[in-house]
């Protein structure tokens, strides 16, 4: 049993999941809800925390977005300029803060994840962990001994630019700001708007998911150059390929050139760039983990 209860709502675009507890062991109740409109799926969230508004410390949120999450922003908790239809412009957190009245804390679905891996997951013993999803976009998260790193704004990991042979792999780039950043390159749409068939049909001999994978190993590079992250967490529906992280690993290593010398990198690549381990609840329990992270809710 829980010792206090917290509440996670992980607000994805096909799926809020909610739960509540204190930890992947103390869940005490959970559900998911298809992201519909606004209101119906805020009500259902809404409904399925009622019961427990007496014994709630805290709620986390995490969303898709583009969600707000500068406090000192007019639109702070709101889903701003998305696409999805019904969506743009919505404030998620005033709607919930209307009906819940418990602390709730926000922040984008890739950094909870983050959160939530470094908490209890793959990152939980180090004090430097990188979380990185691929999948409709690209995101990152940069968790420092259990906070998210933020400073004037978020991080946007998934726009950085990485080098594009236009001989090996011509396709312009799918980012409607940058073309041929990362995320434009190896985000699932990106995969999808190249063949003209959804990622995960292509085939693993498909030669294409080799030059994702260099795609993938540049921007850790980077990433691993300019943070020195302990761990690297890789999660996202593009990742399902699980053949992925090998190729990947050499890559990195390639790129690094031995210029790297920390054991982690030259020879303990396997546990160094993982999957996540809590697996589809990195999300839903990194929500908690924010909650647990409040200093009022503590
Ligand atoms: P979201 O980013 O919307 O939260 P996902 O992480 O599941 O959701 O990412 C969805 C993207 O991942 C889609 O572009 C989809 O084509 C791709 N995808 C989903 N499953 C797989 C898979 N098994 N292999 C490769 N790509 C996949
Ligand atoms: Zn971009």
């Amino acid at each position: 049993m829980a010792e206090k209860l917290y509440g996670g709502i992980e607000g994805g675009g096909t799926k809020f999941n909610c739960a509540i507890g204190d930890g992947p062991q103390t869940i005490v109740k959970e559900a998911r809800f298809a992201t519909t409109t606004p209101k119906e799926t805020i009500g259902q969230v809404i409904e399925f925390f009622t019961p427990f508004a007496d014994q709630l410390y805290g709620i986390g949120l995490g969303s898709f977005g583009p969600f707000d999450v500068d406090p000192a922003s007019p639109t702070f908790g709101y889903i701003t300029t998305t696409p999805k239809p019904g969506w743009g412009n919505t404030n998620i957190l005033g709607m919930l803060r209307e009906k819940i009245h418990t602390p709730i804390a926000v922040d984008m679905d890739v950094v909870v994840a983050g959160l939530g891996e470094a908490r209890w997951g793959a990152s939980k013993n180090d004090s430097h962990s990188l979380y990185l999803t691929i999948g409709t976009g690209i995101g990152g998260g940069y968790i420092v001994d259990g906070q998210p790193l933020r400073a004037l704004t978020s991080l946007e990991m998934g726009h950085i630019r990485i080098p594009h042979d236009l001989k090996l792999d011509p396709f312009q780039g799918a980012c409607p700001y940058h073309g041929d950043c990362f995320e434009g390159l190896a985000a699932g749409p990106a995969i999808q708007a190249r063949f003209g068939q959804r990622a995960e049909t292509l085939t693993d001999d498909n030669p294409y998911w080799d030059v994702e994978a260099g795609y993938i190993a540049h921007a850790l590079t980077n990433f691993i150059l300019s943070l020195a992250p302990q761990r690297i967490i890789i999660g996202g529906g593009v990742m399902q390929k699980g053949f992925m992280f090998p190729l990947v690993r050499k890559k990195v290593q390639e790129l690094l050139n031995g210029y790297i010398s920390h054991d982690r990198i030259i020879d303990h690549m396997d546990d160094y760039i993982v999957p996540p381990a809590l697996g589809g609840q990195a999300g839903v329990l990194g929500c908690i983990a924010l909650a647990m992270n409040q200093p009022h809710s503590t």
